[in-house]
C-alpha cells in the first residue's frame, strides 16, 4: 500500500472511530493515567471478554495503586479480586511475582523502554507496546490479532506472525500513527472487518484493501 494511501485508510477510520468503542484497556489507561494501571490491565484482560475486563479492574484500581498494594494483599484476597477474569489462579501469581520485580528491580515504578518492559514476568510484545503507547502516551505500535491480521487484509504488510507485523509497520506507518492504530484496528477489527466473515460490503475503506479488491476481480 503507497503512502498516500495509508493517510487516507487511517483518516477515514479516525473519522469512523467514534462511532466505536475503544479498547478496555485504553479505556483505563486514559482514565487512571497510571502505567502501572495499565500493565496490570493489559495482564487481566488476557483471554477474558471485555466487560469482565471492565468491571474487575475497575474494582481492582481503586483498590490496589502500587506494586507494593499488591504484594500487602493475602494470595487469597487478591484471587477473590480478580476471580471473574478468569485462570485466576495464575494471575494472581503472576501479578505477585511481578510486584516483586518492580520493587526489587526497579524501585516500585513501571519501566519505560520495550527492552526492559519484556524482562517482566508474563509481558510479552503486545503487553509492552501497549504499556508504552498507553501508560505513557509514546509512540509505539500494539500489534494484537486484529492488528495482524487486518494489516495483512489491507496489504500494509506481508508478514506470517504479529513480531513481523509490528516490524514491518513501523517500517511504513507514519510515527504519528502509531499510537492509535490498535484502538483503530480493534475497533474497526470488532465490528466489520472481523476474523471470520468480514463485513466487506459495509467497509469505508474497502476501495483501499487488497483482499477486497481480489475478491472482486
Ligand atoms: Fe476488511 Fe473487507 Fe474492509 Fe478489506 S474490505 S478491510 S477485508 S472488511
Amino acid at each position: 500500500m503507497r503512502k498516500e494511501e495509508i493517510h487516507k485508510l487511517v483518516e477515514i477510520l479516525k473519522e469512523e472511530f467514534p462511532k466505536w468503542k475503544a479498547p478496555i484497556v485504553s479505556l483505563l489507561a486514559y482514565k487512571t493515567k497510571s502505567p502501572f494501571c495499565t500493565l496490570v490491565c493489559a495482564l487481566l484482560s488476557t483471554r477474558t471478554r471485555d466487560e469482565t475486563t471492565a468491571q474487575v479492574c475497575e474494582k481492582f484500581t481503586q483498590k490496589v495503586k502500587s506494586p507494593q498494594d499488591i504484594l500487602n494483599m493475602p494470595l487469597e484476597e487478591l484471587e477473590r479480586l480478580i476471580y471473574p477474569v478468569g485462570f485466576y489462579r495464575n494471575k494472581a501469581r503472576q501479578l505477585k511475582e511481578l510486584a516483586r520485580q518492580l520493587i526489587d528491580n526497579y524501585s516500585g515504578k513501571v519501566p519505560d523502554s520495550l527492552e526492559e518492559l519484556l524482562k517482566l514476568k508474563g509481558v510479552g510484545r503486545k503487553v509492552a507496546n501497549l504499556v508504552l503507547a498507553e501508560g505513557y502516551q509514546r509512540p509505539a505500535i500494539c500489534v494484537d490479532t486484529h492488528v495482524h491480521r487486518i494489516s495483512n487484509r489491507l496489504g500494509i504488510v506481508k508478514t506470517k506472525d504479529p513480531y513481523q507485523t509490528e516490524i514491518e509497520l513501523m517500517k511504513v506507518l507514519p510515527v504519528e500513527y502509531w499510537r492509535d492504530f490498535n484502538k483503530l484496528l480493534v475497533a474497526f477489527g470488532q465490528t466489520i472487518c472481523k476474523p471470520t466473515k468480514p463485513k466487506c460490503e459495509e467497509c469505508p475503506v474497502r476501495d483501499l484493501c487488497e483482499y477486497y479488491k481480489s475478491k472482486s476481480l
